[in-house]
């Protein structure tokens, strides 16, 4: 039997934004059974709450930004991936602008302050998502293939063409351990020839060498290298899982990806929400009932 958590005690960090490079705070409190998790815009007068619900995935700008009427909250992928991988599912986070902050690029200071925080089991069973049909999803030269599965496993293979990527190929049963110690530090990263041009658009004003991982065309600008040698396809694991987390209960599957994107994986839970067959809510059966 696997039942709902919150932290234990209230938390917090600050940080600026990729995009906006303004600072930015952020409160997490605990919250009670089936509260799901809200983000709520506390720099707002009348703060606006929006609650992760499979029957709000609407549009694929949803893998990053959630969108309230007029308002939105953008990057919340790897606090999302870090939420989803450590079992929690009822939590209030307050953010004091429209952008989570980026951190170092990756979920570890996420991890870092949850698990200082603590995690406290709650007394009511929680739901998962099951999916009980196989099917494949495809967007251009990518695509997802969802298996059932008593767990969450993900399979992803990326093929880049840069010198410093190339193919890389990695198969995760995803858990708060496996989380914690394989997806959590891999950074995002970019190249240099489009970071100019995002710049002139007034995005990723935030971006440096500190929060991501910049690629020239045949290097990696970074003074202090990788953290995994396989550090690109660790990320995109990453914002897979912060994508899933979207869906706002845990999905029990599992998922093989080649070339993923946030688009594929907004494509992939539109599709499995919008066919009841593929899947059951239900709670996830122990190892002693298989
Ligand atoms: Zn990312």
């Amino acid at each position: 039997m696997f039942l709902q958590n919150t932290l234990k005690s209230s938390t917090s960090l600050s940080g600026i934004g990729l995009h906006s490079g303004k600072s930015v705070k952020i409160n997490f409190l605990p919250a009670t059974t089936d509260t799901g998790i809200c983000f709520i815009r506390a720099d707002l007068k009348h703060r606006p709450c929006v609650k992760l619900e499979a029957n709000k995935v609407k549009s694929t700008q949803l893998a990053t930004t959630l969108d309230f009427e007029n308002y939105k909250i953008s990057t919340v992928e790897h606090c999302l991936a870090a939420l989803y991988a450590m079992g929690i599912d009822n939590l209030y986070i307050e953010v004091f602008g429209e952008e989570m902050p980026i951190l170092d690029g990756s979920s570890k200071i996420f991890v870092k302050i949850f698990n200082k925080a603590g995690v406290l089991e709650q007394n009511k069973i929680k739901p998962y998502i099951c999916v009980q049909k196989t099917f494949v999803e495809k967007l251009g030269n990518s695509y997802a293939k969802v298996e059932p599965y008593n767990g969450l496993r993900i399979s992803c293979d990326i093929d880049f063409p840069h010198p410093k990527i190339l193919k890389q190929s990695l198969d995760l049963e995803i858990d708060r351990h496996s989380f914690d110690k394989e997806i959590s530090g891999a950074r995002t990263f970019g190249f240099i020839d489009q970071v100019e041009q995002l710049k002139k658009q007034g995005l990723v004003l935030g971006g440096s060498l500190d929060n991501a991982v910049v690629l020239t065309s045949t290097d990696i600008l970074n003074k202090e290298g990788l953290r995994f040698p396989d550090e690109f396809v660790r990320h995109k694991i990453l914002d897979a899982i912060g994508d899933l987390a979207i869906l706002g209960q845990p999905l029990l599957a599992h998922i093989t990806l080649y070339k993923p994107g946030h688009a594929l994986m907004n494509q992939l839970l539109k599709s499995l929400l919008a066919l009841p067959t593929f899947y059951d809510i239900k709670e996830r059966a122990s190892a002693l009932d298989t």
